[in-house]
Formats: structure tokens, sequence, C-alpha cells
């Protein structure tokens, strides 16, 4: 089996910029891309993508947006009527940037533009469907994925209409217990089958590891990307928050609120998911740290009792630490000693 040595990123107090906590809207089983009808608005949803919403990005847009065109086809009547995008994630802004391309009259409300999600994730290409998911919602999820990864490469060879950076291709380590779900991406040509590898950080300890080579996501420069698309269409940006639909003028509308979804439908599905990570700086040498870790390690919870705990890393910005998956946890209990461990695991990882 290969040895691959790699350099670790550095962790002491004197790397550590930001420690970001930051909720993930989960929906139950898949996330929701659907029509409905209320109070004469036409209601076009498209949220609870959890920790995977960068990764079905594209495919689920478009398949919003294939939504629209179908209902469009049938209603001519309604075609061309202005439309109100809520939510200035990445959903809600590629929503507008797509709908302002085929000519209609679109402009955005959000509550937050740059406190949002979309800016936080952690850049993983994560395809693989909710273990709770049917047979034809994992189908879904296999279809907007790979449409989404197609997208990314675009991207990446430059040949994308107008996101020009914020992919790159570089080595992902899995945990050979970890399924990222990139069978049918193999399948298709898109991604190699993955090596088994022994990996190390020039300390004692060595890791069995499958070896992939992915996209991956750099979603602030992403975010960044999309921000100029939209400020080049000229499509406004209006600051406020919506509480109903009858607020809005518009009789089409785009809901890609997030977790705001859950007070605007009351969609009982919804699962707030906290997650910790922490950025690093003063990394002597970035053209190091350009690979993906993802991995699980030995751990107890606060009371005791022993669990896996995860290890992330990517090379976003100056390199991203990672992460918890709280399911239930919002941002009133904020778990502040989730980062102490985090780091605590994370140096035992890389540093012995
Ligand atoms: C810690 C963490 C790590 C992640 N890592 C990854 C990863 O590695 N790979 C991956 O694919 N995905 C990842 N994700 C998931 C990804 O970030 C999200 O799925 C994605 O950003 C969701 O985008 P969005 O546009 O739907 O929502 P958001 O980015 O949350 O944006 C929602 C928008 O709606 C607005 N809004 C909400 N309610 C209202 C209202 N009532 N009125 C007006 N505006 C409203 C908000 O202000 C905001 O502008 C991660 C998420 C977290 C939290």
């Amino acid at each position: 089996m290969r040895v691959i040595p790699l350099i670790p990123p550095l962790i002491n107090s004197e790397h550590i910029k930001e420690k970001i906590i930051c909720i993930r809207s989960q929906r139950e089983r898949i996330f929701r891309i659907a029509l409905t009808q209320e109070q004469n608005k036409l209601i076009f949803h498209n949220y609870g993508h959890g920790g995977a919403g960068w990764t079905f990005l594209f495919g689920s847009v478009h398949e919003s947006i294939r939504l629209y065109t179908q209902h469009m086809h049938a209603h001519p009547d309604l075609a061309q009527k202005p439309v109100a995008v809520i939510g200035a994630g990445c959903y809600g802004l590629l929503t507008a940037i797509t709908l302002a391309q085929r000519g209609i009259p679109v402009r955005i409300i959000a509550k937050d533009i740059e406190n949002v999600s979309s800016y936080k994730a952690a850049g993983f290409f994560f395809p693989k469907p909710r273990r709770s998911a049917s047979p034809t919602e994992s189908a879904l999820c296999i279809r907007l994925g790979i449409e989404s990864y197609r997208t990314y490469q675009q991207i990446y060879n430059r040949t994308h209409p107008f996101l020009t950076a914020g992919v790159s291709l570089i080595p992902a380590y899995f945990n050979p217990d970890v399924d990222p779900g990139f069978q049918p991406y193999s399948a298709q040509g898109l991604v190699q089958p993955p090596e088994p590898v022994l990996i190390h950080f020039g300390a004692h300890n060595r890791y069995p590891m499958m070896r992939y080579t992915l996209l991956f996501l750099d979603t602030r420069v992403l975010m960044q990307e999309l921000h100029r698309t939209i400020h080049t269409l000229q499509i406004p940006l209006i600051p406020a928050t919506v509480s109903s639909w009858e607020e809005i003028p518009e009789s089409v509308i785009f809901n890609c609120t997030g977790l705001g979804a859950h007070a605007l439908t009351g969609d009982k599905d919804i699962v707030p998911v906290q997650g910790h990570l922490i950025t690093l700086t003063n990394q002597p040498d970035r053209s190091q740290l350009q690979y993906l870790i993802n991995t699980r390690v030995p751990g107890f919870t606060p009371k005791g009792t022993a669990r896996n705990d995860l290890i992330y890393y990517a090379p976003k910005q100056e390199g991203i630490l990672g992460i918890t998956f709280l399911r239930g946890s919002h941002t009133r209990s904020e778990n502040r000693h989730e980062f102490d461990r985090l780091l605590e695991r994370s140096y035992r990882y890389f540093h012995t």
C-alpha cells in the first residue's frame, strides 16, 4: 500500500483565526424542491439541504427552475411576471441570477446578506444521500449531485459562463468507514475510484485512508463570484425580513430561506444541526496544505459516553478545521466546549 507523507496544519493558539458556530438547515430524508400555491401566490421552495447545500446547489437550483418553466408553459399569462427571491445564501443568489439571465425581472429580499451559512461551509462535495431517504429520493440526490459536479467541473476548467473561480482539484483522504457516495460518479467517469493508502503527518501515527482526487469548493470565493454576478446583472438586493408571503407584492416567489423556511412554511421536517468550525491562520506554506481530510476518531461525549468524533480539514483560505453535527442544537446553546474537544482531537490526530 502506498504511504503518503503530508504536512499537517498548525493548530496552536497563534494559528487560530476564528471559531465559527453555524446551523445547518436539514430536512428529514431529503431537501425540498416543490411548488405550492398560497394566498394567490406561487411559491417555489428550495431549502433543507443540511450539510450538503453546496454539493447539490446547481442541480437543485436548475431543478426548481425546471419546475418554474414547466408551470409557466402551462400558464403563459404568468410568464415574465416579476419574481421575488427570498434569501441571499448560495441558493437565493444562484436562483436570482438564473431567472435574470432568462430576462425575468427579479429582486432578492434577505434578512442577512453577509452573515449566512453559505459563506461558512467547509466546502466538501459530499453527495451521499441520507440513510433515511427512499430509493426515489436517493435517485434524485444522485441525479442532482451529478449535475452539480459537472457544473463545478466547468468552473474548474474555466468554461462556466459566469463563475470563474472558487473550485480546485485536490487529493481527498476519507476514513475507510466513511462512504462519501461517489460510486455513481465513478460509474460515469467523473471521479476515479479511490485508492487505499496510508497517510502520516511526520509524527508517530499512520492512518489507513481512501484517497480520491476531488473538486474542493472554496465557498467564500464562490459567494464572492455569485455577488459579483448579481452586481453585474444589477439585481436589486433588499435587506428585510419576510414574515409572511402576503407582505410580498410579487405573485411569484422563490423560497430560498434555509433555516428560515421553518418559520415561513411551518415545515416540521426541518431540523437544525449545529456545526463548529475553526479557521486557521499563519500557516508557513499553504501550498503544502492543499488536501482534504474527512475522518472519524474515537472520543467521548461531555457525559463520558463513547462516540466517534469527526475531523475535517479543508484548505479554505488559510485552512479550516472541523467539525460537529449536533442535531437539534440552536445558537441559543453554543456548546463552546466543542471547540476545545475539536482542538484536542485534531492535535492528537495531526501531531502525535
Ligand atoms: C458548519 C457547516 C458546514 C458546512 N459544510 C458544507 C460542506 O462542506 N459542503 C456542502 O455541500 N455544504 C456544507 N454546508 C451546508 C451549506 O452551507 C448549506 O446547505 C447552504 O449554504 C444552504 O444555502 P441556503 O442558500 O439554502 O441557505 P443560507 O446560506 O442559510 O441562506 C439563507 C438566506 O435566507 C435568508 N432568510 C432566512 N429567513 C428569512 C426571512 N424570513 N426573510 C428574509 N430572509 C430570510 C437568510 O438571511 C439568508 O440570506 C455546511 C453548513 C454548515 C453550517
